[in-house]
């Protein structure tokens, strides 16, 4: 492949910057710029989409995003030590790389983006679900956001796109694939980050659907969805008693067999659960 951009590798950016990962940051490096690129190309055509970015490290996955053409990137790192190196990058690509210091659990980075708005990350592990869980529970839907191409953990991924029957069907299931298309689009060996961490990690890419694909109020099936799964190996009636004195009728009323167990359930059946305590 020809070189991604005229900055120097990033094994010298990081050896230049004095960028020694720090596992307390959940700092895992993708320093394959191939590799970055094709990650960036999952994201799909970005040409006339600004592009949130958490995370951006040493600048491995910004740099994909923006060869592969993204109209602006937006990134916030929380790593002070990063920003010289960011800075290069975005010298690189005149104005089309913006820098946000700061916790991205903290920061709203939206007063930065112009709509149509991808986001892309090689997430932190200790906050990737968290901030998954916010982007996939915004107020109004459809979301900010178009698509979400995100990398976790792989036990993680499978939980995002699990089938209903299967043991990591729960919650991040349920709330990922009711108002989104979800499919894990790569998977990396630890040996693809510096340092490796202790797991096989995967890339999921989510597209936002314009609607659900069932209606029901977002915070009632979110409130019926934690307390099933809260308790996921009793059956429902059990784990489900205090929502509601008449919690067998509704479930039947719903098509779920009270003594089914959460993990059985299609996303269907919770809806319309959920729609029976609208009102
Ligand atoms: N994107 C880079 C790559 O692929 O090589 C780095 C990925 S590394 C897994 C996670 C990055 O997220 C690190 O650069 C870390 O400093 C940053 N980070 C950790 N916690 C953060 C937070 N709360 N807000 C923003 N960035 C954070």
């Amino acid at each position: 492949m020809s070189r991604l951009d005229d900055l120097p590798p990033l094994r010298e950016v990081i050896a230049t910057h004095g960028l020694s990962a720090k596992k307390a940051l959940g700092q895992n490096f993708l320093l394959d710029l191939n590799l970055t690129a094709k990650i960036a190309r999952q994201a799909g055509d970005l040409t006339a989409t600004d592009v949130l970015e958490i995370g951006p490290g040493p600048g491995g996955l910004t740099r994909g995003l923006l060869a592969s053409g993204a109209r602006r990137v937006l990134v916030v790192e929380k790593d002070a030590r990063c920003l010289p190196a960011l800075a290069e990058i975005a010298a690189a690509y005149p104005g089309r790389l913006q820098v946000l210091e700061g916790d991205a659990l903290e920061i709203d980075p939206l007063v930065h983006l112009t709509p149509p708005i991808h986001v892309a990350a090689n997430l932190p592990y200790n906050i990737g679900t968290e901030l998954l869980v916010r982007w996939l529970t915004p107020a109004e839907w459809p979301p900010f956001w178009r698509s979400l191409t995100l990398m976790f953990q792989r036990e993680v991924a499978e939980r995002i796109v699990a089938r209903p029957g299967t043991k990591a069907y729960g919650r991040l299931a349920v709330l990922a694939q009711w108002r989104t298309e979800a499919r894990i689009v790569m998977s990396l060996p630890p040996e693809a980050f510096t340092p490796p961490p202790k797991v096989a990690s995967a890339v999921v890419h989510l597209t936002a659907l314009p609607a659900p694909r069932w209606p029901a109020d977002p915070d009632i099936l979110s409130r019926v969805v934690a307390a099933a799964f809260n308790q996921r190996r009793k059956m429902l009636r059990a784990a489900l008693k205090k929502l509601s004195p008449d919690i067998e009728d509704r479930l039947r009323t719903a098509g779920i067999r009270p003594t089914d167990r959460a993990e059985q359930v299609p996303i269907e059946a919770f809806c319309a659960l959920a729609r029976s305590f609208e009102g």
